[in-house]
């Protein structure tokens, strides 16, 4: 209601437009504090190729979803319709006073590979119709188009897929959809334990995967589960120290395993061959492998949003990140991933700004994770840099030949309207076209000549500004 009458006082000329006070009265303000505003959106239900024995099944949702999770419950009300989900989402983000004009789609729902291409193309057409104001578009590229200058911009399109479904020729595919990150279910590097539970695909396949999509550019977020079948608070150390080693995800879900009674391995429990962790061994656990996260990876979650009576046995707390962050400072430890170290609200001064070069190697790469620092260690901005080494698979995507590969930007500060701006605010003191020009100079230090971006429908315009031209799914700089 305040946001409401603020508006209106606004629109009369009563009241000067004041973003600070917007920002106090703002619902959720953690929301778009990272930069940008994410609209969830679900796919219809559909069965999915996977036969996971901990996944819950309910003949009303796509697969792994409960019709109670709240964004499940959103789409479940508008019947899984991609443009009014979009539509309801944006409507009710002004409401309660989040900027609108920056939006990351995320769609979820099962695996994405499996709904058919057309269903697909359809979907994404019809979310961007309703980022375009209702504008109606013949094709998915007219809508993608017109998306370029719309009021509610897409600058990132998340789906979510299996392992054994990223081959070259979806690359390109997820290209055209204008895909720029991928959520990839790991859930254990163990092949006895993806065996024990039924995940249909192996370690190794994990690993092509992961190659397949950095070699594209994409930004990877691997889900990973502790405490499955066959799983112990020891094994699931272990297997958590491997996702370092050659996968390197830049972003991270810690989906612990929940028993559920619409889920098969609810029988394994009634038989006695499978006990939950409790609370306190979860926490311990998620408290122990925290700290030894990579500060290039953005730990999304650690637990996922489902509601508490969902739960058969076993952990019922939602609030686990906070019960986590409460044991490491008893502990007088810090976990310094992406996420416990964005700047938030903090105002940075350019000035004291330090740049870190970050480089790690993959299978298949060296990476750079270049980033601005605060004195207090707080990022500002960072940007993921891939230099692709000979063992890089072939993708087939002649926009990446021989070239070096920024797979992410990522500037804080809440999302401000274009055009408008805030003293202090990281978004607007040109730090994106620093970090450009320091991974031009990395790509060129190594011998590529020239560099690609994985750019979203509404970034493009970003790039093109700094010397980027449009190639057929990536836009290039020639590196002369
Ligand atoms: S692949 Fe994912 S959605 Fe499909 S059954 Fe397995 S966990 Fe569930």
């Amino acid at each position: 209601m305040l946001v409401a009458v603020y508006r209106e006082l606004v629109a009369t000329g009563e009241w000067a437009e004041d973003p600070n006070f917007l920002a106090r009265i703002r619902l959720k303000p953690m929301r778009t504090l990272s930069g940008v505003t994410t609209v969830t959106v679900l796919t219809k239900p559909y069965p999915c190729p996977g036969e996971c024995i901990f996944c819950p099944t309910d003949v009303r949702m796509p697969k792994s979803y409960l019709p109670d999770e709240p964004g499940a419950m959103r789409a479940l009300q508008h019947e899984f319709d991609p443009y009014d989900q979009v539509t309801a989402r944006l409507e009710a983000l002004h409401a309660v006073g989040h900027p609108t004009d920056k939006i990351e789609l995320l769609i979820l729902g099962g695996t994405w590979s499996a709904y058919r291409k057309d269903y697909q193309q359809w979907f994404i057409r019809r979310c961007l119709e309703a980022m375009n104001g209702g504008a109606p578009a013949e094709t998915l590229t007219e809508a993608q188009e017109r998306n370029e200058t719309a009021a509610h911009r897409n600058v990132g399109l998340v789906v979510e897929t299996r392992p054994d479904h990223i081959r070259p020729r979806e690359l390109a595919w997820l290209r055209r959809l204008g895909v720029t990150k991928v959520q990839i279910g790991v859930q254990s590097l163990d092949d006895r334990i993806l065996a024990l539970n039924r995940r249909g695909h192996t370690v190794a396949e994990v690993h092509r995967a992961f190659a397949l999509l950095r070699a594209a550019g994409f930004k990877i977020v691997a889900h990973w589960m502790p405490n499955l079948l066959g799983a112990t608070p020891q094994s699931d150390r272990e297997d958590f120290a491997r996702l370092w080693q050659g996968l390197a995800p830049d972003e991270l879900k810690i989906y612990p395993t929940q028993l559920l009674a619409n889920a098969e391995l609810y029988e394994y429990w009634q038989r006695g061959e499978y006990t939950p962790y409790t609370t306190a061994e979860l926490v311990d656990l998620i408290a122990d492998i925290k700290t030894t996260i990579p500060p290039y990876c953005r730990v999304n979650r650690v637990i996922r949003d489902i509601p508490s009576t969902n739960v058969v046995e076993g952990n019922r707390r939602t609030s686990l990140r906070q019960d986590v962050h409460q044991q490491l400072v008893e502990r007088g430890q810090q976990c310094r991933c992406v996420r416990c170290r964005e700047i938030r609200h903090h105002r940075v001064d350019p000035t004291d700004l330090r740049l870190d070069d970050l480089p790690y190697e993959t299978d298949t790469s060296k990476e750079h994770f270049l980033s601005f620092v605060t004195p207090d260690d707080r990022l500002a901005g960072f940007l993921r840099l891939s230099l692709p080494t000979a063992d890089a698979p072939a993708t087939g995507l002649t926009d990446l030949r021989g070239a070096a590969i920024i797979r992410e930007v990522h500037v804080y500060g809440q999302s401000l309207p274009v055009g408008e701006e805030r003293r202090g605010a990281a978004q607007h003191i040109g730090l994106g076209t620093r970090l450009l020009k320091e991974a031009e100079a990395l790509a060129r230090q190594h011998g590529f000549h020239r560099l690609a971006v994985i750019s979203a429908i509404g970034t493009r315009q970003y790039y093109l500004d700094r010397g980027f031209q449009r190639g057929e799914l990536y836009l290039i700089k020639p590196l002369v």
